[in-house]
């Protein structure tokens, strides 16, 4: 007998969920799990305004004069300099300030930990990206974050600029759809957004701050339902997001599978080609899914150039709208979970075998890093739902 709430196959792919939710248990989430804590996957490069109070935010080219740099929730906290690597040091003298950049206020749990090893990265090559705002070619000033060392969680940043951003990305990059009335390629980048939007929930309600005074975290089971599971279709959301780029994984294996993953430490290198080959050619993941997504449908229809130029455009828009975020860790997963999906429909949308440009696929490191920690944060939030769902839903419907 059969008592999920979520049965057939997901909508646009490919898997029924209950296929997914064994994979991802026994196959997915493990070697994620273990891939992101490597260290070519756990460092992310930032721009360095990202960690320095004075720019911060003032690259928001949506809102420039609201004095996003003076919100409270700004908290950006000491930089000392010994934090960063000789080359860093140089960069922050250039007409940056340098020495002890005192906290501007807000919540102690927004702040970005940016303690790094010296490591350095090497062998990877610089191509723009047609789907997103940044790219490392422009030469700005750049620094890298240690992932692990901040959690995508609860950081207290809500109100009017939180929900503009939202509003903006919905209202006027990809509008909610009702049913039959929108072409499938918009619709896929609503449920895209949409399912990015529903995991961020997620991974606010299931590492939350549940009492200050005492720095208890935990999970916010009440608000993990209020965001997400009384609205099936954010959870219908979220796993679209999961089966569109776990394909782009798929799609890109032979490229992630040859790439140097580099850092300086060969077993934990070694370790994490091995997992990466693990992923990509996994004879369990082949046989129970072997197309979550199938992007070849996809621009078949009249105009679909164009359309793929405008729909190009709107992901840009939300791309450049995560420099609006006016709080520093929601940025840095904003940013980098947007570009993960800008690779992923990079992968599946320009290069060789599905567009004109007829280019061979390449990567930027950064790209790359993203993809696999999007992975990882879809992931999890479908584990998440999966695994205590439906209890919570349970409790709340009164059962
Ligand atoms: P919001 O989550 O702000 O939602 C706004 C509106 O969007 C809702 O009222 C609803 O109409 C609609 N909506 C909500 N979910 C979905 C969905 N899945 N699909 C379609 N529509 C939906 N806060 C943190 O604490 N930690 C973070 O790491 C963090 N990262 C963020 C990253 C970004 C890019 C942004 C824009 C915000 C981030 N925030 C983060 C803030 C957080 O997402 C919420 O905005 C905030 O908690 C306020 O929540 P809310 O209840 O007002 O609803």
């Amino acid at each position: 007998q059969d008592s999920r709430k979520y049965t057939g196959v997901v909508e646009d792919c490919c898997c029924d969920y209950e296929t997914v939710d064994n994979i991802n248990e026994a196959v997915l989430h493990p070697l994620l799990q273990e891939l992101v804590k490597t260290p070519f996957f756990r460092y992310f490069k930032v721009e360095y305004q990202l960690s320095l109070p004075v720019k911060l935010w003032c690259d928001c080219p949506f809102w420039p004069d609201d004095g996003m740099c003076n919100l409270r929730d700004c908290s950006v906290c000491e930089c000392p300099e010994d934090e960063f690597p000789e080359p860093f040091k140089k960069a922050m003298l250039h007409g940056l300030p340098s020495g002890n950049l005192k906290c501007q206020g807000g919540n102690l749990q927004d702040v970005v930990d940016r303690t790094l090893d010296s490591k350095a990265f090497r062998g990877w090559i610089e191509v723009d990206n047609p789907w997103t705002h940044d790219d490392e070619t422009d030469n700005r000033e750049m620094t890298y974050v240690n992932l692990q060392l901040n959690p995508e969680r609860y950081t207290g940043y809500t109100g009017a600029t939180a929900r503009r951003i939202w509003d903006a990305i919905y209202s006027e990059n990809c509008p909610k759809y009702t049913s039959g009335e929108i072409c499938p390629e918009r619709r896929v980048l609503y449920k895209l957004i949409s399912g990015l939007h529903s995991s961020i929930s997620t991974h606010i309600a299931s590492d939350y701050l549940l009492d200050e005074t005492k720095n208890l975290w935990g999970r916010n089971l009440e608000l993990m339902y209020d965001r997400v599971l009384r609205f099936p279709d954010r959870v219908r959301n979220l796993y679209f997001t999961f089966m569109f780029v776990l394909r782009a994984v798929a799609k890109a294996a032979t490229y992630l599978e040859q790439a140097e993953y580099d850092t300086g430490n060969l077993e934990e290198d070694l370790k994490a080609h091995a997992l990466m080959r693990q992923l990509v050619y996994n004879p369990k993941l082949q046989a129970a899914c072997p197309l979550p997504f199938a992007e070849a449908k996809m621009w078949q229809g009249q105009g679909g150039p164009e359309l793929k130029l405008e729909i190009q455009k709107n992901f840009k828009n939300i791309s450049a709208l995560m420099d609006c975020v006016g709080c520093e860790k929601c940025r840095l997963w904003g940013k980098l979970q947007v570009l993960g999906l800008g690779t992923a429909l990079k992968i599946l949308f320009s290069v060789e075998g599905n567009n004109q440009e007829n280019q061979p696929l390449q990567l930027q490191r950064n790209e790359v890093i993203a993809l696999v920690n999007l992975l990882h944060r879809l992931s999890e939030s479908v584990k998440l739902v999966q695994e205590i769902g439906p209890s919570i839903e349970q409790t709340m419907e009164g059962f």
